[in-house]
């Protein structure tokens, strides 16, 4: 009865993870802020509901958010404007849309591994085909360009990219930005930028794709910058004649994103309490507690997250990720296997920051007792 694209996609690993967790488990599975959105946004989003934004709006999102989105890009790019922004129902909302927009049956798409769960589903949901290109360990988790060169083929329309990373967490330096426009340049690829960490850089500094070519679709989200995942709200930037043609899919997906939620939005862009660098300070706190406690466990080697919320331990302890990640999910830790980010994501966990620090402290004290019990054999 279903058709053979939705026959060959399945729902990710972090999920099945999280749904089989026992009560009161340490969830260090899931990827979301465990921050409220900042008062000024949640106090925006009842003042919309209140005062009878509740209705349908411009497919393409209320044109002050748009504009207000474009200023962000204004420094990538000084023609960005609100012609170049797609409003969308959250970022995994944009990253379909992009796929749908952009990929042909058949079509080639290079996606990272390891890398974030949806870009090879919905190549493949589209009717085109995942090539995964490897970000080793070894490199940083950047990419190997001698790889990428003998990956692409006629038949390769996009690349997706994904800095700061999940699940790595790391950030492409400016010059692997710049390399990896040349490629797209050379071999007429369309570079999907999915920048939904950009505002949480630990170490180094964030470059965005936007401005550098004008093959590039940038997706990004409100979900992580203002702590609001259950809103749904992100968006796309665009050349203007490519939003056109984007906004028709994501007309046909959704007809609009949430009025309301955008008001909201628009206020905490507007109004900065501080919420946000509070945020992203305690962050920075909590990913030095994880890199050096998971450091000093036996079996676990980490490397600092440069960016995101995310640590990607390497483990040498028996069994695969999942043989693993159930162990732990037994003494009561969320853990993500990384083979569920592709196939170089095997011996690592990835496990997720954005937990209070008592939470993290709990988490890591399981991991302890569990690399006990795995040198006992
Ligand atoms: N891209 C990446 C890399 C992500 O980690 C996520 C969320 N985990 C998303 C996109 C989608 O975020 P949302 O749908 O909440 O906007």
């Amino acid at each position: 009865m279903v058709a053979q694209r939705v026959r060959e996609v399945e729902i990710s690993g972090i999920r099945k993870m999280f749904e089989a967790a026992p009560p009161n488990a340490i969830n260090l599975g899931l990827g979301e802020p465990d921050f409220d959105p900042p008062p000024e946004v949640v106090e925006a989003l009842c003042e919309a509901v209140r005062n009878g934004m509740n209705h349908y709006g411009p497919s393409a999102g209320l044109p002050a958010l748009r504009e207000a989105v474009a200023r962000r890009y204004v420094d990538r790019d000084p023609r960005t404007g609100r012609e170049n922004v797609v409003i969308t129902g959250s970022g995994s909302e944009g990253l379909m849309v992009a796929a749908l927009g952009l990929y042909d049956p058949g079509d080639e798409v290079l996606v990272p591994n390891p890398g974030f769960v949806l870009y090879a589903p919905h190549a493949r949901l589209a009717g085109a085909i995942p090539v995964p290109y490897s970000l080793p360990e070894t490199w940083h988790f950047t990419p190997n360009f001698a790889e990428l060169e003998e990956l692409v083929s006629p038949r390769t329309r996009a690349l997706v990219v994904n800095s700061p990373s999940n699940p790595t967490g790391a950030l492409f330096p400016r010059a692997v930005v710049e390399k990896l426009i040349d490629f797209a340049e050379a071999h007429d690829l369309v570079i999907v930028s999915d920048e939904v960490y950009e505002e949480m850089v630990y170490d180094g500094e964030f470059t965005s794709f936007w401005g550098r070519s004008d093959r590039v679709v940038v997706v990004n989200s409100f979900s992580k910058m203002l702590a609001m995942t259950g809103w749904r709200l992100g968006f796309l930037v665009a050349s203007s004649p490519l939003a056109v043609e984007l906004n028709k899919v994501h007309y046909h997906v959704m007809a609009c994103p949430s009025t309301p939620a955008q008001a909201a939005v628009l206020a905490g862009l507007s109004h900065d309490s501080g919420a946000r660098r509070r945020m992203l300070e305690e962050f920075r706190a909590r990913r030095e507690l994880i890199t050096r406690e998971l450091n000093r466990i036996p079996g676990l080697r980490c490397v600092p997250p440069a960016g995101a919320f995310y640590a990607f331990p390497h483990f040498s302890w028996p069994g695969s990720g999942s043989e693993v990640a159930q162990k732990l999910l037994a003494r009561g830790l969320i853990t993500t296997p990384g083979e569920a980010f592709g196939s170089l994501g095997t011996g690592h966990l990835r496990l997720s920051f954005a937990a209070s620090r008592e939470k993290l402290r709990q988490g890591m004290a399981i991991l302890r007792a569990y690399s006990r019990s795995a040198a006992r054999g």
